[in-house]
């Protein structure tokens, strides 16, 4: 088995991706001779001692990351401003700080600026999850077969930012370097608007009187159903994303709506053929997912 790539690995939050990491260091070995894991409430705490999947536990997050040469920011987005200003005096020289936020704009600046000199500051993003959270909601399979970007700001460490993509590749992750830019223009299409549609068309349904509210729930499984599987998703985490990725989000809503109001337009007119091509694209995209092993 090849040497772990880091002597201690801290996660700061130990939800679906801070534990799905600890589970595979703890499954593969060679990722990290030491984890400590550190989340705001004891109880998360105390189960991951329970699960098996930590060395160590820390209430806080200074006391994690003494020592560790990677520290992973697991927490929502929302909390990493403050998780820096935290551990920001206690991170060893050398060490490589990384994160797994839904945003990369929004991490850089909020953390970049307050990482020491002398840590490497390389930020991260699995796209890969689910709707479940918590210790208990993490699998060592989850990032199998997906990408992860790598936004790391111009002048990055290349070494730092190599053993990121290390870390990732052990987790059985594909790797892409992207600007922060880009990323959240890409991530905002893939992922925040259908997150923001599907939110939004639950509550449309949830505020539809009482006897068709029966019916939705009845009859949920003819398309419904895979919304109410996205909606079901963390409240925080979402409204950290929303609000830290406001501008591409924005953009990609109001191309979005004019796309909607043209789809209106054909429906109001009888406009089949319009219609259909819109349904075939859409049959299109999943097939090239399929082909890709991405669905
Ligand atoms: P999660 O399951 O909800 O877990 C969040 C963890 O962070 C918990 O351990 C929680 O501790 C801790 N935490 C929450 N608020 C905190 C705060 N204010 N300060 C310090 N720690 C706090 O979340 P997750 O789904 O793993 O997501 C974690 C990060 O990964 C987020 O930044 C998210 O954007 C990103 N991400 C998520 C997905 C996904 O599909 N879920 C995919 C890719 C990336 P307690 O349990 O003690 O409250």
């Amino acid at each position: 088995m090849p040497d772990p790539l880091f002597h201690r690995l801290s996660l700061l939050g130990v939800g679906l991706i801070g534990s799905s990491i600890a589970r595979i260091a703890r499954e593969r070995g060679d990722i990290a001779a030491e984890v400590v894991v550190n989340a705001r409430t004891q109880m998360t705490l105390d189960r991951t001692m329970e699960l098996g999947i930590a060395d160590r536990v820390e209430i806080d997050p200074a006391r994690a990351v003494v020592g560790a040469d990677c520290v992973v920011l697991c927490a929502p987005v929302g909390a990493f401003a403050d998780l820096a200003v935290r551990i920001a005096p206690y991170l060893s020289p050398g060490a490589v700080l990384t994160d797994v936020g839904s945003t990369k704009q929004s991490v850089i600046r909020d953390v970049g600026s307050l990482v020491p000199a002398g840590v490497h500051f390389v930020p991260a993003h699995p796209i890969a999850g689910t709707e479940h959270s918590g210790p208990d909601a993490g699998f060592a399979e989850l990032f199998q077969g997906r990408w992860t970007a790598l936004t790391p700001p111009p002048g990055t460490d290349e070494a730092a930012i190599e053993k990121i993509a290390e870390l990732w590749r052990r987790c059985g992750s594909l790797v892409e370097r992207m600007e922060a830019s880009h990323h959240d223009r890409v991530l905002a299409i893939v992922s925040h608007l259908p997150h923001l549609i599907a939110f939004t068309i639950c509550g449309t349904a949830d505020d539809l009187a009482d006897e068709s509210r029966q019916e939705v729930v009845n009859f949920a499984a003819s398309g419904f159903r895979d919304f109410t599987r996205i909606a079901a998703s963390d409240p925080v985490m979402w409204r950290d994303i929303f609000l830290n990725n406001r501008e591409a989000l924005l953009e990609m809503l109001q191309r979005f709506m004019e796309d909607a109001q043209a789809m209106a337009r054909a429906v109001r007119w009888g406009d089949a053929a319009y219609i259909e091509d819109k349904v075939e694209r859409g049959r299109k995209i999943r097939r090239s997912l399929i082909e890709r092993k991405q669905a």
